[in-house]
């Protein structure tokens, strides 16, 4: 699954070109032109990674990183500021409130994206590497293959998206909703009671003989990697 960048900028022409260039490396981009915009965006669909322009009209980005930091479910979300030559106390400011990283403008895309990668490797190792391990339980993305305790797991394609899905962020809690999104895709029409069938598979084929369920229901919330 590609991991999903939120870009933050207010210019077009620079929106655009990033927009493109994440989306040439194997990204999945967005965009939001403002700081409101932005923080609907990331209440519909929580990003891998937040580009966020330092100067923005309406909210700043000082202060879309600060409501991110302070709220549970984006506090740990990567942000990456982009910020103009010379403000280098701003620069520090954006590393205190808990920007992760910072580019200066005007920057290589070269120089964004392999930022971009190395946030996603230092705080989501899972979605950089090309095997997953939980427990006993591996993903092998090269060959495509899910061991547990070195037994071969036979999956469809479904339930080895999902498996991937709750490998990547381990402990993570996931409505019916954002299984959805980030397994079927946000503009496919599947019914909500569709992810648990799907849980369900996920879970018989994972069991073996003796073995724990991997997979938490959390009641009313979703369903979780345990953790
Ligand atoms: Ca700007």
């Amino acid at each position: 699954m590609k991991p999903s960048v939120l870009v933050v900028e207010d210019e077009d022409a620079l929106a655009t070109l990033l927009r493109y260039n994440l989306e040439r490396e194997g990204f999945e981009p967005r965009l939001a032109g403002d700081g409101e915009e932005a923080l609907i965006a990331v209440d519909e669909q929580l990003p891998d990674v937040v580009v966020l322009d330092w100067m923005l009209p309406k909210t700043s980005g000082v202060e879309v990183c600060r409501r991110l930091r302070n709220r549970r479910e984006t506090r740990n979300v990567p942000i990456i500021m982009l910020t103009a030559r010379g403000e280098e106390t701003d620069r520090i400011r954006g590393l205190e409130i808990g920007a992760d990283d910072y580019v200066v403008k005007p920057f290589s895309m070269a120089e964004l994206i392999a930022r971009i990668r190395a946030v996603l490797r230092r705080i989501r190792p899972g979605l950089a590497a090309d095997q997953l391990k939980h427990g006993e339980i591996v993903l092998d993305r090269a060959a495509h293959r899910v061991l547990r305790s070195g037994r071969e797991v036979h999956l469809g394609p479904t339930e080895y998206r999902l498996l991937e899905h709750f490998m990547q962020y381990p402990g993570r809690v996931f409505s019916r909703e954002q299984l959805l999104d980030a397994v079927w895709g946000s503009d496919v029409y599947v019914e909500m009671r569709t992810v648990d069938v799907h849980v369900g598979r996920l879970r018989k084929s994972l069991i073996g003989e003796g073995e724990t369920d991997p997979i938490r229901t959390v009641r009313s919330a979703g369903y979780s990697m345990q953790s």
